[in-house]
């Protein structure tokens, strides 16, 4: 261990010694007793789980077209079945392709429904996760955090406001030249320590409880090959969330629309009233949709968008692809009509052209899945207030493998890890969010096992 100017550094081989012992911080204020009964002297261990999980480079590639993405993200599997293992569940295991399976058996006379906890053990393609230097800084004093390794990388709190309030806490970062890796490996840390505290307190009543740990997440493809059927569970809850509170059961639905342009080509040199340039038309199209509004860069919390982000072609053929978003699914349609409207006027200005218009689903918004059983959000909010923090339930700009294994007959919103500023050397998490989330992993077993 090497102390530099406030920092921890990391050394692997101490960390697998696991020499590193974690100073807790007190806690805020509890609204609940209970909550300094229940983990008044229980040592956490997911902040020592992350600083050694992220020291293992699992990034995936959106290139590839193997499963996983990239072996290496079986490496970090691999240690997680070991130490399941060691924590006495027998039946972990890694699949072919990488993901991690393993149950806890329910120790309740009750019937209650199998509830799953999932994150991915992958990292983001965005930005390197090779060598990741884990930095402890204990009791942030809420000064900028000048990473060591290349000091032009700065993390201050007015780029980063969420750590005004995490003063006091203690924070982790990278060191300057790759990112973190919290996201997810803050939600693998959390489900691990929970399993951990369940194997010290079996006095906490539960049904049965399932983890499942996924590859390729961040490359659109983390449930890809989940097999929902033997997994078993009933509901689940994606541990891959930020602030403190934060409970996402919302997403973007999201369309994939490709228009292509037909123009009608004739050698330049004897084409007049002949030829029509599809580039002409594409460049017209495009120049009149709205600039202020129906955009991601000039939108954001429950606005949707029509986003061109690709264009390919020639004279003869051009193709724009658009990304359609929104939280209200049946907007998607509305639109798609809008664009529909804008080529027609382009076509309308160049007589001859042609175009197609295709629309292909890409995911809807989960929340259409979560109201059918509300208690599923609502256990998860009760939990966060037991364990003393005010929760707030959000949507995402985007989609989630939440949202997909909603789709997959699995309901299953995301609760926070603490998880901030994610696919970058900024990335940070703090300890103290860590152990609410995993509080909070406990209480919601209570209340499904109270409330069954
Ligand atoms: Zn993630």
């Amino acid at each position: 261990m090497l102390w530099s100017s406030g920092f921890i550094y990391v050394n692997l081989l101490l960390i697998i010694n696991h020499s590193i012992t974690m100073t807790t911080n007190t806690l805020p204020d509890f609204t609940n007793k209970n909550t300094t009964i229940m983990f008044d002297n229980y040592s956490y261990t997911a902040a020592e789980r992350l600083m050694r999980y992220v020291q293992t480079d699992t990034q995936s590639d959106p290139k590839s077209t193997s499963f996983p993405s990239t072996e290496k993200q079986k490496d970090l599997s691999a240690i997680l079945v070991n130490e399941l293992q060691e924590l006495g569940i027998t039946d972990a295991h890694m699949d072919e392709y990488g993901y991690v399976y393993a149950s806890l058996p329910s120790n309740t006379d009750k019937q209650v429904p199998v509830i799953c906890f999932c994150a991915h053990v992958d990292t983001a393609p965005d930005c390197s996760g090779a060598g990741v230097k884990p930095l402890l800084h204990r009791n942030y004093d809420g000064n900028d955090i000048i990473l060591p390794d290349d000091t032009t990388q700065v993390i201050s709190t007015s780029d980063h406001p969420y750590l005004k309030h995490k003063i006091g806490e203690d924070i982790i970062t990278a060191s300057g030249t790759t990112l973190l890796g919290a996201d997810d490996k803050a939600g693998v840390a959390v489900i691990m320590d929970l399993v951990n505290y369940l194997q010290l307190h079996p006095e906490v009543k539960h049904g049965t409880i399932k983890i499942l740990f996924t590859p390729d997440e961040e490359v659109g493809r983390g449930v890809d090959k989940a097999d929902i059927k033997k997994l078993g569970a009933d509901f689940a809850y994606t541990l891959d969330g930020g602030e403190i509170g934060s409970i996402e059961d919302e997403n973007f639905s999201a369309d994939g629309v490709t228009v292509t342009f037909y123009g009608i080509s004739a050698h330049p040199g004897s084409a007049r009233g002949k030829l029509v340039n599809a580039l002409k038309v594409a460049a017209y199209f495009i120049s009149s949709l709205p600039k202020d509004e129906l955009s991601p860069e000039t939108t954001e919390e429950r606005y949707g968008f029509v986003h061109p982000l690709h264009i390919d072609g020639i004279a003869e053929k051009v193709s724009v692809q658009f990304i359609i978003r929104d939280f209200i699914t049946a907007k998607l349609e509305a639109y798609e009509n809008f664009l529909r409207d804008k080529v027609e006027s382009a076509l309308a200005e160049f007589p001859g052209a042609k175009a197609d218009f295709v629309v292909k689903e890409q995911y809807r918004n989960m929340k259409e899945v979560l109201d059918l059983h509300p208690q599923v959000v609502a256990h998860a909010r009760e939990a966060m207030e037991r364990a003393g923090i005010q929760p707030i339930t959000t949507g995402i700009r985007g989609g989630t493998d939440g949202s997909r294994l909603s789709f997959m007959g699995l309901p299953c919103p995301n609760i926070f890890t603490g998880e901030m500023a994610l696919h970058g050397k900024h990335e940070y998490v703090s300890v103290q969010d860590m152990q609410k989330s995993m509080q909070t992993l406990v209480y919601l077993l209570q209340v499904w096992e109270e409330k069954s």
